[in-house]
């Protein structure tokens, strides 16, 4: 049944895809999903959103496909109003609120210019000439990247065959001339989680000077289970550790550019030395601070997840391929046939998809998007022919 539908489409697709929107795919089972999001989610009769060139489908960078709540969106408008006033009392009051969320002092916490920003700042102040940077493989690149750029070495260890992070493995690495060691929880790109059991017992053994990031940037997508537990729901109570939060995933606030990082306050103090002090507007705390009142949205962003997640998977499984479970808004995929082939499709069809990682170099990575863009993707991936049979 899931093949003939597949030949359907095939025999369909080319065609319909020609034109900027086609009318919602009767019979197709994607129905489901969109079914649910228009009674949750209020996603009027919407038609397919088929992708163009100057409207790509976005699911390539794990971003939030339905933006930010209308709270935030109000105080955005209001808070541009005073773009022309450098930063008063927005990081005060964003900083009393972030502090009051993870009972700590505000002077624990580091606002970002994105956690990309703090990452930054963590390369900075403990990747000085001849400390390395121990991580993850495949694991969020930026980190790496900086300190590849600055000479600093990196010792990438593959994660474990559950994809989990390899701590002995990383551990040994760290042993020598190590300044810092990323941990990103649950893990970008494949969305698995490393367990705290695991984690507060790699701190245990590590050496005293080597300082610890923890990049909790999706932490927000996890099912509570008894395996992950955030350091800002328990703290280590470690001087070592730092964690990054981000609103660029669940709060729908990619663009605005804030993050931020919850340390020891000495931490607190050294990380942010050699950055500008400016670097978050004045808008972007104002909506970080909406975002952060409005549990609500962020309630709904957790549900609506979970069943796009959900939809995903029930569509992987029509056709036959697998994906590595995933405790995040994105998910790998084992396309059985070479990822660069399906990348190169879905480009050529206006949808973008992550990159090739290194180590799970059969996989491709797929933001989860709207319904309706995610209609459009497995529509373009059921215009795939058999394997083996694409030109490149
Ligand atoms: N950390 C991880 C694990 C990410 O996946 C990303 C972005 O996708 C970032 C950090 C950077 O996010 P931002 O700078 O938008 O906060």
């Amino acid at each position: 049944m899931p093949i003939s539908r597949r030949k359907l489409f095939r025999q369909i697709g080319l065609g319909a895809i020609a034109g900027a929107t086609v009318p919602a795919l009767r019979g197709f089972s994607i129905a489901t999903a969109a079914e649910r999001a228009k009674k949750s989610f209020a996603i009027e009769d919407q038609p397919v959103r088929m992708p163009t060139a100057a409207d790509p489908v976005l699911l390539y960078r794990n971003e939030n496909p339905y933006g930010p709540s209308e709270k935030v969106l109000a105080e955005l408008r209001e808070a541009a109003a005073s773009g022309n006033r450098y930063p008063r009392k927005e990081y005060e009051t964003l900083i009393g609120k972030l502090a009051a969320a993870h009972k700590v002092k505000p002077e624990q916490i580091v606002l970002g210019c994105g956690s990309g920003e703090i990452l930054g700042m963590a390369a900075l102040a403990f990747l000085k000439p001849g400390k390395k940077l121990v991580q993850a493989a495949p694991t969020f690149p930026g980190l790496g990247k900086l300190a590849e750029a600055a000479g600093v070495q990196v010792t990438s260890v593959p994660l474990t065959k559950r994809y989990e992070h390899d701590l002995g493995a990383m551990l040994d690495a760290a042993h020598k001339q190590t300044g810092l060691v990323y941990i990103v929880n649950p893990n970008n790109p494949t969305g698995s989680l490393t367990a705290r059991r695991e984690i507060d017992a790699f701190l245990g053994k590590l050496p005293g000077d080597v300082t610890v990031l923890i990049d909790e940037a999706y932490h927000h997508y996890v099912t509570p289970n008894t395996v992950y537990e955030s350091f800002l729901d328990r703290h280590a109570d470690d001087p070592r550790v730092i964690v990054s939060r981000t609103f660029s995933k669940i709060y729908g606030l990619a663009g605005m550019r804030i993050g931020y990082a919850v340390a020891s306050p000495e931490m607190a103090k050294r990380l942010p030395m050699g950055f500008p002090s400016w670097s978050v507007s004045v808008v972007s705390a104002r909506a970080a601070s909406a975002a952060l009142d409005d549990e609500e949205y962020v309630r709904l962003g957790v549900k609506r997840n979970i069943d796009d997640r959900q939809e995903f998977l029930n569509q992987v499984n029509e056709r036959m391929v697998r994906a590595i479970d995933s405790q995040t808004n994105f998910l790998m995929v084992d396309p059985l046939r070479p990822p660069e082939e399906v990348i190169e499709h879905m480009k050529h069809n206006h949808i973008l998809i992550g990159p090739k990682y290194p180590v799970l170099d059969k996989y491709i990575r797929v933001s989860l998007g709207t319904p309706p863009e995610m209609q459009a993707f497995w529509r373009v991936w059921d215009l795939m022919p058999p394997t083996g049979k694409m030109a490149m």
